[in-house]
């Protein structure tokens, strides 16, 4: 497991190195035109303005004053704009319930099935529900993925109603005693408005059918769409009560920054990573692998 985001981030790492690369390693104090190149750098990686604005000021000050340097001093400050995460209470209520939301084509369908098999892996049994009804070709995807994990499947004919097929597997799963249950949904963003409400509902529907459910509401967001995606984020988190994040794609992008934005910006965690398409290629998220990751 250890190195895959150190990977996933090498598009990422080689750009910000070709930049400022020859920044970290002089022994003179860092003028205006370094920081500058540093702003630039840190830009195409798709780090947010106002996340880097956090990160530079009054940097080469610091690095002079602690004598850590450049480059671990900017370390210490992306690494500082995680929270501590909070230590975990006890065991799990069964079925855990996952409500997995994000717009169409990040990779939530994908991700969904990467944990499932992960889950399964552990010994655990659960279902997948095929809450985006949209898309016949949706919920036939699940399926497989579904099939290749081991994990049972809820899903109904086209059309139907989202929140009756969460309803569905929650109750199946609490009645035959299962561990979990992943709950799919659609991602058309051209109807925001209709797609939080719908969201909104599944949510109430979980509720009804086992308190306390949904447990975890997780976005993905594709780390390629770079702060689009972050707008994508802010709607979710505005609208849904997300709270987590899972980031796709950083197998294949030089915008792998905006996991720093993300953590400046949104103050929800980011716990898994995407770094490809097989089942294997979900890992948990670092923030101390991923900052050395993207200046290593
Ligand atoms: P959904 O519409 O959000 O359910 O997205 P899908 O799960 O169907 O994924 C869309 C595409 O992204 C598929 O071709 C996936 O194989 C691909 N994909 C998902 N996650 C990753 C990842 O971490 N890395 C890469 N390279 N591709 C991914």
């Amino acid at each position: 497991m250890i190195g895959r985001i150190l990977d996933g981030l090498r598009k990422t790492r080689e750009a910000l190195s070709e930049r400022v690369g020859g920044l970290f390693s002089r022994t003179t104090e860092a003028d205006d035109s370094d920081l500058e190149a540093l702003e630039e750098a840190l830009l195409l990686a798709d780090v947010g303005l106002d996340t880097i604005r956090v990160l530079l000021d009054r940097l080469p000050r610091e690095a002079r004053v602690d004598g850590r340097g450049l480059r671990e001093t900017l370390l210490k400050r992306m690494a500082a704009l995680w929270p501590p995460s909070p230590p975990a209470e006890g065991p799990p209520p069964a079925p855990w319930v996952q409500l997995v939301v994000g717009v169409n084509g990040v990779g939530k369908t994908t991700t969904i099935g990467k944990i499932a098999s992960q889950r399964v892996k552990k010994g655990q049994k659960g279902l997948l529900a095929a809450g985006d009804t949209f898309r016949a070709a949706a919920a036939d995807q699940l399926e497989i993925w579904a099939r290749r994990a081991g994990a049972g499947v809820v899903r109904q004919k086209e059309g139907a109603d989202p929140a009756a097929v969460a309803y569905d597997a929650v109750q199946a799963a609490v009645s035959r005693g299962l561990d979990f249950v992943l709950v799919d949904t659609a991602g058309r963003l051209h109807v925001k408005h209709n797609l939080m409400e719908e969201l909104a509902k599944i949510q109430r529907v979980c509720r009804r059918a086992l308190p306390g459910a949904p447990h975890q509401v997780t976005l993905v967001l594709d780390a390629t769409t770079g702060q689009n995606g972050l707008s994508q984020a802010r709607l979710f988190t505005e609208k849904v009560g997300v709270t987590d994040l899972v980031l796709t794609k950083l197998d294949g992008t030089a915008k792998g920054g905006i996991a720093l934005s993300i953590a400046a910006e949104l103050g929800v965690p980011i716990r898994l990573v995407g770094v490809g398409e097989r089942v294997e290629d979900l890992v948990p998220f670092d923030p101390e692998e991923y900052v050395r990751g993207l200046l290593a």
